[in-house]
């Protein structure tokens, strides 16, 4: 069974006065259908730097150096490379808000406080869907509705500003989901919204993806949210993913020394209570910086002198969907060969 969407060694690289920033730097992730993944790291590991170069919205002087962004939404399609796509070429456009939608962490910066709700759900609709102004109309009070929005009719007419947070965000999320997408990008959407709100969005969008079969990449910083909503987890540190696997696996059976870190780090009050990960001794150095050898190694408890500062550890399979970059999971390294006994 073919993903949904496959990204290839990514790297998404600016260029400032001060140097390349490398803030993607060989990102590979697969996103099964119907699946959410969720992309986790502290703040400037490049999780929302990857989203946005799925979709064409890395800003200057940022831009995709290298790597392949698959996207095959149905098997008889040819796969569409969208990180050689300009992301203003109309092939992008049919597929960002038509068969990709987004949800990012701010609604009320991402909706225009000069349009009512109705209006810019339904230009969102009439730019990808050949609907007539009384259609779209229609298709948009049910997607208000869909999205748990009260009293959708009256909502239509509304602007941003006459909505609290929680529901400028279901109104976001009722513009991502106008087309029907296959993927739903969402990148920190309940980071800017109170604990109740955040889990009343977290449930929606659950029984959304239930509903609709679409797949999901979730960016979040927060592991609560991870455990919460995720199928698959990816996590990053410094522009790379250190550890891919399964919900379950990450939280019962991490790997590498980062994710130890990560989960060590979060509150035992609960998962649902929301992780934060603050805790973990030292800084993030800046991806400008990044430490040779293995990145996490200046803050790494089982860092191997010699080893872990001069050699940047390889992506080691350790099953299906399930990979790590360490060496202390070779086995070689692990397990080094006794010292020849041949007399030199
Ligand atoms: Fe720690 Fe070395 Fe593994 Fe990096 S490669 S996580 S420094 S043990
Ligand atoms: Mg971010």
């Amino acid at each position: 069974e073919s993903d949904l969407l496959v990204i290839d060694e990514l790297a998404t690289h600016f260029h400032t006065d001060e140097g390349v920033v490398k803030a993607v730097d060989g990102v590979s992730l697969t996103v099964p259908h119907g699946k959410t993944v969720c992309v986790v790291g502290e703040s400037g590991c490049g999780k929302s730097v990857t989203a946005r170069s799925v979709l064409g919205l890395v800003d200057p002087p940022g831009r995709i150096e290298s790597g392949h962004i698959w996207w095959r939404p149905s098997p008889p399609t040819e796969p569409l490379d969208l990180a050689a796509l300009d992301p203003r070429a109309a092939a992008m456009r049919r597929v960002r808000g038509g068969q990709i939608g987004m949800v990012f962490q701010e609604p009320m910066a991402s909706l225009s406080p000069m349009y009512t709700i109705g209006n810019q759900l339904t230009q969102a609709m009439r730019l990808h869907l050949p609907l007539s102004a009384a259609e779209a109309r229609e298709r948009a009070i049910a997607q208000l509705a869909r999205v748990g929005i009260p009293q959708p009719e009256k909502r239509f007419d509304a602007y941003p500003f006459q909505l609290s947070g929680g529901m400028c965000q279901r109104a976001m999320i009722a513009i991502a989901l106008a087309c029907d997408p296959g993927l739903l990008i969402a990148d920190e959407p309940t980071t800017a919204l109170d604990v109740t709100t955040q889990a009343r969005i977290l449930d929606l969008l659950r029984e959304l993806k239930d509903q609709t079969g679409m797949a999901m990449i979730f960016v979040t910083h927060d592991l609560g949210v991870v455990a919460e909503i995720a199928d698959e987890v990816a996590v990053m540190y410094l522009g790379r993913v250190v550890e891919r696997g399964s919900v379950f696996d990450i939280f019962d059976r991490p790997q590498h020394p980062y994710t130890v870190a990560l989960l060590e780090s979060m509150p035992t009050a609960g998962l649902s209570a929301g992780g934060r990960l603050n805790a973990i001794s030292g800084m993030v150095p800046h991806p400008g910086n990044r430490p040779a050898g293995c990145a996490f190694h200046p803050r790494c408890p089982s860092m191997i002198p010699g080893l872990c500062d001069t050699i940047s550890p390889p992506e080691l399979t350790l099953g299906d969907r399930r990979s790590a970059a360490c060496h202390l999971l070779d086995a070689e390294v692990a397990a080094p060969p006794p010292p020849s006994r041949v007399p030199a």
